[in-house]
């Protein structure tokens, strides 16, 4: 049986999500017996594009117009692109807002700088088709892992849809914004982290982006009676995706 070619390619971020891969050294040799890792830049000596490949994962957002380039380059080769973790997904820090114009604060750190495009910096999905997506900032090893199994069973992952405090109720945590009046966005954030933070007293920082079945009107009603006002969760919730009650 042909090994499905993977592209592996990281745009604006940490390469946390890619790390998140090549620290799963236990997994690695057998999942190079099912897949051909093609182009890797990370873990892999550099070669030219390949004209196509199987699956794409990307991580990071666009943030030049050259990696928009890059970004429909790969999909114009790849059968799938799936974006990898939440910088792919939604922008992640990279496209944090500010109430200060990018190119005032380009030129205050580094100086003159050449005209942004206004557009910059953007989620894949405003330049190119994705076929599914891993959340989290990084993906969950264990989701990860899941995902390169259909993957190579020709399945595209399911998405998730149950934010994390279903997670921390499984996890009998304690409830650090009912119990603890702290700002914690399990109520709205996508689950499947097994509520990492709020299981370690730490409340949610909304890192792996909106849940589906989250009930915005809701929480937010909450928020208010603990004494957080809209515009503080707003900020918080958009630390990860800018487009976070922007509907
Ligand atoms: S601690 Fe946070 S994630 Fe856990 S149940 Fe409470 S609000 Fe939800
Ligand atoms: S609990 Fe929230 S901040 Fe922590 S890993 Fe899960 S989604 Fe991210």
């Amino acid at each position: 049986m042909n090994r499905p070619r993977l592209a592996i390619v990281g745009l604006t971020a940490c390469s946390g999500c890619q790390l998140s891969l090549v620290n799963c050294e236990a997994e690695l040799p057998l999942l190079l017996e099912q897949v051909q890792f093609e182009l890797f830049p990370m873990a892999c000596s550099p070669v030219q594009m390949a004209e196509q490949y199987d699956v794409a994962l990307v991580e990071g957002c666009c943030t030049t117009a050259h990696e928009v380039e890059l970004l429909r380059e790969l999909r114009s080769r790849s059968h799938l692109l799936v974006a990898l973790g939440t910088c792919a997904l939604w922008g992640g820090v990279a496209t944090l807002r500010s109430d200060t114009p990018r190119q005032q604060l380009l030129s205050q750190v580094y100086g003159p700088h050449p005209p942004l495009d206004d557009g910059l910096p953007r989620p894949l999905s405003a330049y190119v088709a994705v076929d599914a997506a891993l959340p989290g900032c990084p993906p969950e090893k264990k989701e990860l892992l899941a995902l390169l199994v259909d993957l190579v069973r020709g399945n595209l992952p399911p998405a998730g849809v149950s934010p994390v405090c279903t997670d921390c109720r499984m996890r009998e945590n304690l409830c650090l914004l009912q119990e603890r009046n702290q700002l914690c966005l399990g109520p709205l954030t996508l689950g499947g982290c097994d509520a990492r933070c709020p299981s370690l007293g730490v409340p949610c920082e909304g890192c792996r982006g909106p849940a589906p079945e989250a009930n915005l009107a809701e929480a937010l009603a909450v928020y208010q009676q603990k004494g957080f006002d809209q515009q503080t969760v707003t900020a918080r919730l958009q630390r990860f995706c800018p487009e976070w009650c922007h509907g």
